[in-house]
């Protein structure tokens, strides 16, 4: 018989769940689920042994099944693929930086928004990722780090997908994160990316969640972002930018915008020029990503020497920017790559 999972139900649902059991079981359960990471009833030692032999029967605890495991020659990422209940697979990396652990999930078996220096998007979107899929990918970093003596300090939902086009399980994930009885997450460590869905970005605004919001810029203009990322074409850079602005505006958090550097397309001075001009004056700022490069992909990485530079003018024309540290390019850690490789196998 297929038991039910439980993993992934807030405490309401928990509840309805189990009824006609009184909500204190509901309670405990969700205690020893989140809390305790316990996995099987048998040792749910607060619940009476007939109780945990007849909830055994109907159910099941379930996160995901380790496909593969790669970790960096550094040992600061470790990059995991994970299988789900219907066989499909996710990528989860954890980062260890030297200001805490940070774990980076997917929101979706693919992608449809087809950006062109995306591994992820190659075979189109299988599918939405459940809040409970989403939660357990976190969860599976969590006790990893635990079982090293760590601790998960950081989520960003930045792996495979475009969170935004899967609102409501990623807005279900993010407030059962955020609960007490489950891992109580502030929401201020917690950043979405998105590459540009601004109807959605509004939407997010008005949940009233203060998640930290990454918008993929890419592009200081129309025409080439449009040629990089077909989500442009729908919304446009004006378009995103005040969408953009406005969340900084309403939830106080700064936007961070990411900005791919692709050798010789993207990563001249006169790109960096037009980039610190329309982010003038929004509280934002800019992440640079020197281009990791993807075997299914032609782009190359940009030189040292025009990261510096780049880097540089953004800086000194009031646009605060950073480069993001390079962590396990020899785990394939650019998003989709382990993916794309283990499934064209
Ligand atoms: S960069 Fe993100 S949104 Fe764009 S195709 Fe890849 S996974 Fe999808």
């Amino acid at each position: 018989m297929n038991r039910k999972n439980l993993f992934g139900l807030t405490l309401a649902e928990l509840e309805a769940e189990l009824a006609p059991l009184p909500k204190f079981r509901a309670k405990q359960i969700a205690a020893q689920i989140y809390k305790h990471g316990v996995k099987t009833f048998d040792d749910m030692n607060d619940l009476p042994k007939n109780l945990r032999a007849e909830l055994k029967t109907r159910y099941e605890i379930k996160i995901a099944d380790l496909l593969k495991r790669l970790d960096s020659r550094d040992g600061l990422t470790t990059k995991f693929l994970l299988g789900l209940a219907d066989g499909a697979a996710v990528e989860v990396v954890l980062m260890r930086h030297d200001y805490g652990n940070g774990v980076c999930i997917s929101s979706q078996v693919g992608c449809q928004m087809g950006c062109k220096f995306c591994a992820s998007t190659l075979k189109g979107l299988e599918r939405n990722l459940t809040a409970a899929e989403m939660l357990g990918e976190i969860f599976f970093a969590e006790e990893f780090l635990r079982g090293e003596g760590g601790k998960l300090d950081s989520v960003v939902v930045m792996g495979t997908g475009e969170p935004l086009m899967n609102f409501d399980a990623l807005i279900k994930m993010l407030r059962l994160l955020h609960e007490d009885y489950c891992l109580g997450m502030s929401y201020r460590k917690v950043t979405i990316s998105t590459c540009g869905v601004v109807p959605a970005i509004k939407k997010l605004r008005d949940e009233k969640i203060p998640v930290t919001l990454s918008i993929s810029l890419h592009a200081p203009d129309d025409r080439l972002r449009s040629a990089l990322m077909p989500i442009n074409s729908a919304f446009g850079l004006k378009s995103l930018l005040n969408a953009g602005n406005d969340y900084a505006q309403v939830t106080g958090r700064r936007v961070t915008y990411e900005y791919i550097l692709l050798g010789g397309v993207n990563d001249t001075e006169e790109h960096a020029r037009r980039l610190a001009k329309i982010l003038s004056g929004q509280l934002a700022n800019v992440n640079l990503i020197p281009f990791n490069p993807v075997d299914e992909r032609s782009f190359a990485p940009p030189t040292n020497a025009a990261v510096k530079k780049f880097f540089h003018f953004l800086n000194t024309h009031g646009i605060g920017a950073t480069v993001r540290k390079e962590m396990g390019s020899d785990v394939n850690a650019a998003c989709g790559q382990l993916r794309a490789k283990v499934l064209s196998r």
